[in-house]
C-alpha cells in the first residue's frame, strides 16, 4: 500500500501548523515586501534624474565647445572681411557673420535655461536621494522586526518545511494538485471521519462509503458536501 492517504493527512496537519506559525508574523512580511518595492521604485526615480542630469551636463559641455567654435569662426570672418576685393564678397561675409551671431545668441539663451534646469534637478535629486534613504531605513527596521520573530520560530519552521517537502515528494503529483485545490477552499483539506461524519462540515458519510474506504486505503474519497479529502479514523502509517 502506498499510504498516499496517510501522507496527505500528515501534510494537511503540517500545513495547518505552518499557517498558525505564519499568522504570528501578522502583516510584517507583507509590509517588508511593500517597502522593498517602494525602495526599488524610489531608486529607479533617482537613476532617472541622474541620467537626465548627465545628459544635461553633456549638452552643456558640447554647447560650450560649439560657442567657442562660433567665436573663432566669427574672428576669422572679420579678419577676412578686411581683405575682400568687392562689395559682393563683403556682403556675403557679413551675412555669414550675422548668421553665426544669431546661432551664438540662440545657444547662449538655451544654455541659460539649461543652467536653471540643472540647478532645479540637483535640488530634486537631493530630495529623491533623501527619500530613498528614509524608505531604506524604514525597510531595515521592519526587516529586523521580522528577523527577530523568524529566528525565534526558525527551527520549528525549518523542521516543518523539511517534513513538508519530504511528504510532498512521496505524494502522487496529481493527488497533490487535488489537495492544493481543496486547500484553496478549506485550510483543513484532509479530515478524519468521526462518528460516520465528515469532521470538516459534519455531514454524514454513507456507511457503504466508509466500508469501501476501510477496505482500500488507497482510495481517495472526498466529502460530497464540502469537498474535503476524508480518511477513516483507524488510518495509521502501517
Ligand atoms: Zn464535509
Amino acid at each position: 500500500m502506498s499510504h498516499q492517504l496517510f501522507y496527505l493527512s500528515e501534510l494537511s496537519k503540517i500545513d495547518l501548523e505552518l499557517d498558525e506559525l505564519e499568522e504570528d508574523f501578522g502583516d510584517l512580511p507583507e509590509q517588508v515586501r511593500k517597502l522593498e518595492d517602494l525602495v526599488a521604485d524610489k531608486k529607479a526615480i533617482v537613476e532617472d534624474t541622474t541620467r537626465i542630469l548627465k545628459e544635461l551636463r553633456e549638452f552643456k559641455t558640447n554647447s560650450k565647445i560649439t560657442l567657442a567654435d562660433y567665436k573663432e569662426r566669427e574672428a576669422e570672418l572679420t579678419k577676412k572681411q578686411f581683405k575682400v576685393k568687392n562689395n559682393k564678397e563683403f556682403d556675403a561675409i557679413t551675412k555669414e557673420i550675422d548668421y553665426i551671431r544669431k546661432e551664438y545668441n540662440k545657444l547662449t539663451d538655451e544654455l541659460r535655461n539649461v543652467n536653471v534646469k540643472e540647478e532645479n534637478l540637483i535640488k530634486l535629486l537631493d530630495e529623491q536621494k533623501l527619500s530613498v534613504k528614509e524608505a531604506e531605513s524604514e525597510l531595515q527596521e521592519k526587516q529586523m522586526e521580522l528577523d527577530i520573530i523568524s529566528s525565534d520560530q526558525n527551527e520549528v519552521l525549518k523542521d516543518l518545511r523539511l517534513q513538508r517537502e519530504q511528504l510532498i515528494s512521496k505524494i502522487d503529483p496529481s493527488l497533490f494538485e487535488k489537495y492544493k485545490r481543496v486547500r484553496h477552499f478549506h485550510k483543513d483539506a484532509v479530515v478524519k471521519i468521526k462518528k460516520n461524519s465528515c469532521s470538516g462540515c459534519y455531514s454524514a458519510v454513507p456507511p457503504q462509503k466508509i466500508v469501501e474506504m476501510r477496505g482500500d486505503l488507497d482510495l481517495i474519497y472526498t466529502c460530497e458536501n464540502c469537498g474535503r479529502i476524508m480518511y477513516p479514523e483507524e488510518l495509521t502509517e502501517d
